[in-house]
């Protein structure tokens, strides 16, 4: 069993991080933040995929102001991503950024952080300090070494000084995230930052890859750290689509049983008793149970033989035959069907269930 390491709560645009509060999912736009229009259109789309809080780039004065269109039009926490200026950072923040990640130590001094720290208790605003691999202080590098996986010590101490710097200013609403591309690393890294605070943590494989290598990366890494209870919110990296990172972010949740969302998909990886396309039913039942929120268990099956029963635990299911396909539920046969009605019929019954009838 998880038993979740106990930290403080902060609220993210209504949204609660840490404490008892579900782990949130979170992903970053990889639209031009100036483009509203398309910025919005990915943000709906991660909405649709569960996204409970959202992150875009601001890299100059008009990707700040765009961001009062952006929240308007959205209904999910709106987090700005800053590097280096102090100013975006407060333009940000009077644009509607409901959270900020930052660095603080390179905003160009004591100064420069008191105006953005201003600005983020003014609008209510949590900070993510966020460190990765990359930006650590030389000081760090030298002292400690490049981050590896038995000496991780260098980006706990960047953090640290990082959250100083806030706590200097009479500011607490923060989160932290060490990121390092090394899984283990990341591992190591996290599990000692979590026994020297109690801020909640934002858990990542930073460049962690495209859809497989970065899948396998960031699930290892995150699936070790939150079953030891460790992550308080968390991104998948990938690139692509920032839809597909919400998916293996909401997978990844339900795998270890945290959190579930939408059916449950099993399907057989077919072997020489399937008799029918089953790969293309398999894709087309996947983009259609994506559109379900039912917490139901769905299998599809290449065979009659050992389908049902392998996947008797399955609220509904489908299974190939030679030229028809069985659907069943919970392993027992409740309708033949022709191959070519088979995927039609299926769906409608899946809608059925998801209209809760
Ligand atoms: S369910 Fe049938 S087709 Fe699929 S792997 Fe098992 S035996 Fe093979």
């Amino acid at each position: 069993m998880i038993v979740r390491r106990q930290t403080r709560t902060i609220v993210l645009g209504g949204v609660p991080v840490g404490g008892h509060s579900p782990i949130a999912v979170q992903t970053m736009t990889n639209t031009d933040t100036r483009d509203v229009e398309a910025t919005v259109a990915q943000i709906h789309g991660v909405e649709a995929a569960g996204c409970e809080l959202i992150r875009v780039a601001v890299p100059d004065e008009k990707a700040a102001a765009a961001l009062t269109a952006i929240r308007a039009a959205i209904s999910i926490p709106l987090i700005a991503d800053i590097h280096f200026d102090s100013r975006l950072a407060v333009a940000a923040l009077e644009h509607g950024a409901q959270g900020i990640r930052i660095n603080p130590g390179n905003l160009g001094g004591p100064d420069k952080l008191a105006r953005v720290v201003a600005a983020a208790k003014q609008h209510g605003a949590p900070i993510r300090v966020g460190v990765n691999s990359g930006s650590i202080e030389k000081d760090l590098l030298k002292a400690h070494g490049y981050p590896r996986p038995d000496n991780p010590t260098a980006l706990i101490e960047s953090a640290l000084r990082n959250v100083r710097l806030l706590e200097k200013q009479g500011f607490t609403e923060i989160k932290i995230s060490i990121k390092s591309s090394d899984t283990l690393t990341t591992v190591s890294a996290y599990q000692a930052l979590a026994k020297q605070t109690d801020y909640p943590l934002h858990l990542g494989v930073t460049e962690a890859g495209g859809l497989i290598a970065g899948t396998v990366k960031s699930s290892v890494a995150l699936g070790i750290l939150l079953y030891q209870g460790i992550g308080d919110t968390f991104r998948i990296s990938l690139t692509r689509d920032p839809v597909e990172e919400v998916r293996v972010a909401f997978e990844l949740l339900r795998s270890l049983k945290i959190r579930e969302r939408g059916p449950e998909l099993i399907s057989c990886p077919t072997c020489g008793r399937t008799r029918i396309d089953l790969f293309s039913l398999a894709e087309a039942v996947e983009r259609f149970v994506q559109t379900m929120t039912k917490p139901i268990k769905v299998a599809v099956m290449g065979c009659v033989v050992n389908g049902p029963g392998e996947a008797k635990e399955a609220d509904i299911g489908v299974a190939g035959g030679n030229g028809v396909g069985i659907i069943f539920k919970k392993g027992k046969l409740y309708k033949k069907v022709k191959e070519e009605e088979l995927l039609s019929v299926f769906l409608q019954e899946l809608k059925l269930i998801e209209e809760g009838q």
